[in-house]
C-alpha cells in the first residue's frame, strides 16, 4: 500500500524519546492559527510503498538505541491511518518501535485503533481546551480529538499531551487550569509539555500565497514559557 509522505527527517532529537527519525505524512484536516507547517496541509507529497519506507527507515536502525525509532508526524499522520497500519507489521519484523504524533483529530476507524495500538505511546496536541475555542482557532471540533483521547485511556496508552503556547491567545495560567481541568479525567497523561509558539514557519504562509493570521504575533518568551512550565508542572504532580 502506499502513502503520501511530504518528508523525512533522519536521526531528529525532537518529537519523541532518544534518537528517532520523523516521517512527515501530507494532509491536516485542521487550521490551527499557529501552524508552522502550512506546506503540509495539502493531500499530495511522494507516494512511497510500506516496504520502501521501512527499508529507509531500517538504515538507521543502529541510531535508535533502546529508546529511539520512527515518529509518525505530518500534517496530520492519521488521516493516512490505513498506511501506518499497513506499515506496522513490517516495522514490527525489523524490531522497530514508533510513536504518533498527532492532534487527534480523526475519526476513531480501526485503521486509526489499529495505529494506535501498534504505537509505543502518542504524542497528542491539546491544542486548546473547550469547543469554542477550538472551533476558533483550529477551524474544528474539539469532539474528535477528546474521543481519541478516551480511547488512549480505554486501552491503556502512554500519552505525552503537548500545547502550543501563544502570546495574547493562551499565555496565561486562568488558560493552563482549563486545560489541565480536561487532562484530569485521563490516568493515561505521562507527561504535559508546553512548547513556545514561533515565527519559523511564517515565510512558508508567503510562499504559499495563504494568509497568516498571527503575522503580527512575536515568539513566544523562553522565560514566561519555562515560568507557565513549572506552573502546570506543579499543579499536575499536586493532583496525582
Ligand atoms: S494539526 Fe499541525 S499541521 Fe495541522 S494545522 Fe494544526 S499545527 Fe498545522
Amino acid at each position: 500500500m502506499q502513502g503520501y509522505i511530504h518528508s523525512i527527517e533522519s536521526l531528529a532529537a525532537v518529537d519523541g524519546e532518544g534518537v528517532r527519525c520523523a516521517v512527515f505524512l501530507s494532509g491536516c484536516p485542521l487550521r490551527c492559527v499557529y501552524c508552522h507547517n502550512p506546506d503540509t496541509w495539502q493531500h499530495g507529497g511522494t507516494p512511497t510503498e510500506g516496504e520502501a519506507l521501512v527499508k529507509k527507515v531500517a538504515r538507521f536502525k543502529p541510531y535508535f538505541g533502546d529508546r529511539g525509532g520512527i515518529t509518525f508526524s505530518g500534517g496530520e499522520p492519521l488521516i493516512q491511518a490505513s498506511f501506518i497500519a499497513s506499515v506496522v507489521p513490517l516495522l514490527r519484523k525489523e524490531s522497530i518501535s514508533y510513536i504518533l504524533d498527532t492532534s487527534g483529530a480523526v475519526p476513531l476507524s480501526e485503521d486509526v485503533k489499529a495505529a494506535v495500538n501498534g504505537a509505543s505511546s502518542v504524542l497528542l496536541d491539546l491544542k486548546f481546551p473547550d469547543e469554542e475555542s477550538y472551533q476558533k482557532y483550529t477551524h474544528s471540533s474539539i469532539k474528535l480529538p477528546l474521543s481519541f483521547l478516551a480511547y488512549l485511556e480505554q486501552v491503556g496508552k502512554p500519552a505525552v499531551i503537548r500545547t502550543v503556547i501563544v502570546p495574547g491567545i493562551n499565555d496565561s495560567e486562568e488558560w493552563l487550569d482549563r486545560y489541565l481541568a480536561v487532562l484530569s479525567n485521563y490516568s493515561c497523561v505521562t507527561k504535559y509539555e508546553l512548547l513556545g509558539f514561533h515565527c519559523l514557519g511564517f515565510h512558508k504562509y508567503e510562499k504559499l500565497g495563504v494568509a497568516n493570521p498571527l503575522i503580527h504575533t512575536s515568539a513566544m518568551d523562553p522565560e514566561r514559557l519555562s515560568v507557565l512550565q513549572e506552573y502546570v508542572n506543579a499543579k499536575k504532580e499536586a493532583n496525582e
